[in-house]
């Protein structure tokens, strides 16, 4: 009898997950299995659940693609990782290393590219199959708990701040102060860089003020843009949109000083207008950013790693994914909510396991 796993089943678009026990996969030649100690919940997972994009997962399917966990097995011909690592399988599961962008450091627009949780099955189970050669290798200093908001709503903020080219000293506008936006207001400080966090929520942009935020505007209470223009003295010079909601792309664009970048993240279905005279007659400049290569993920990790960010989490366990994805569509969760796989057990339990995992070698198979 093949071992059952717990997992969190997209079935039907729009429907809530099924709750169920399904056959933990076994790693294929090249793959890893990676036994799942937390799991961010993102956005994006909402999105996938929905089917709000014009390329949706094929049915059914389990999301999470914020997974941290211990490499449980590893398939034939894999060397870069061992059993007992602490790895994270994120968003950009795999690639094909060979074309265009795989050569260049854009792996992230690779055709081949796969995607955790949407493409192939993600972090909402206990165990998951991973391609070694994409995981986040997780630093000693972080806990998985610590670190999973890092490899999707992290390594996105930080990779999408790099792409406005703002300078330190110089205004960054962050719309959205949410699982994306509260870390994003911790990279760009970290970056020297003068920030003004847009929300619509009074609670969300208290927290940003509590994270170094130099001013908040609840885009509810006027037009965020004119309101950015004049705290920046014209415009921020660099403008990331990490809200889900099309209107505050409009609004992102006319934050934007003469010559500055607007950075779109945030992914709502559907298209905003573009007020082509004042992009053409100020000179800026409007780019998408997809999460960030595995070499943005070493550096965004290393952020955390030295003290500068820190993710804002509310452990919940898995059974409990319906109702926190009810919370996210309402905008109710306050930064990142994260699955913990182990809500039972006491620290010092869980660094004996761990420690039990990490010296089992091949016998750590056995265990599952
Ligand atoms: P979240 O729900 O945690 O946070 C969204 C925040 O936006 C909330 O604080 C909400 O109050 C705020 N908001 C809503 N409407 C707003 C408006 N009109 N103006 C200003 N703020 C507003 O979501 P998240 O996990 O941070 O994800 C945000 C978006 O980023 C999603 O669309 C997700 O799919 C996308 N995303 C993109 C990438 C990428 O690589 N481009 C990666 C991860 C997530
Ligand atoms: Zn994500
Ligand atoms: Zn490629």
């Amino acid at each position: 009898m093949p071992l059952k796993m717990h997992a969190a089943v997209v079935e039907q678009f729009g429907k809530p997950l099924e709750l169920r026990e399904q056959n933990i996969p076994s790693p294929g030649p090249g793959q890893i299995l990676v036994k799942t100690e937390a799991c961010g919940v993102c956005h994006t997972d909402l999105h996938a659940m929905h089917g709000d994009w014009p390329v949706k997962p094929t049915l059914p399917f389990i999301p999470g693609h914020e997974a941290i966990g211990l490499v449980a097995a590893v398939g034939s011909g894999v060397t870069i990782v061992k059993e007992g690592d602490r790895v994270g399988v994120p968003w950009l599961y795999s690639a094909c290393g060979h074309c265009e962008y795989c050569l260049t450091g854009w792996e992230t627009v690779c055709a081949q590219a796969q995607f955790g949780g949407y493409t192939v099955n993600g972090g909402f189970a206990e165990y998951l199959l991973a391609d070694p050669n994409f995981v986040a290798h997780i630093p000693a200093g972080l806990t998985a708990m610590e670190a999973a908001p890092l490899i999707c709503a992290g390594i996105t903020t930080y990779k999408g701040l790099k792409q406005t080219e703002a300078r330190p000293g110089e205004w960054i506008a962050i719309s959205g102060a949410g699982g994306l936006g509260h870390l994003a207001i911790q990279y760009a400080k970290a970056m020297g860089l003068l920030v003004c966090a847009i929300d619509i929520d009074d609670g969300k942009l208290a927290h940003a003020t509590r994270l170094g935020a130099d001013f908040v505007i609840n885009a509810k209470t006027g037009d965020p843009a004119i309101a950015v223009k004049k705290a920046t003295g014209g415009g921020a010079h660099g403008v990331l949109i990490t809200a889900p909601s099309l209107i505050a792309f409009k609004q992102g664009v006319g934050m934007t000083r003469k010559r500055g970048t607007c950075v779109l993240v945030g992914l709502p279905p559907g298209e905003f207008p573009v007020p082509l005279f004042d992009v053409v007659a100020n000179c800026i400049t409007i780019r998408g950013s997809f999460v960030g290569s595995r070499q943005d993920m070493a550096e965004a990790l290393a952020f955390a790693v030295g003290g500068k960010v820190k993710a804002d989490i509310e452990l919940q366990p898995l059974s409990a994914i319906n109702q926190i994805f009810e919370r996210l569509e309402h905008g109710d969760v306050p930064s990142r909510v994260v699955l913990d796989f182990a809500p039972a057990k006491t620290k010092s339990q869980e660094s004996a396991a761990d420690r039990q995992l990490a010296t089992a070698g091949s016998g750590a198979t056995k265990a599952l």
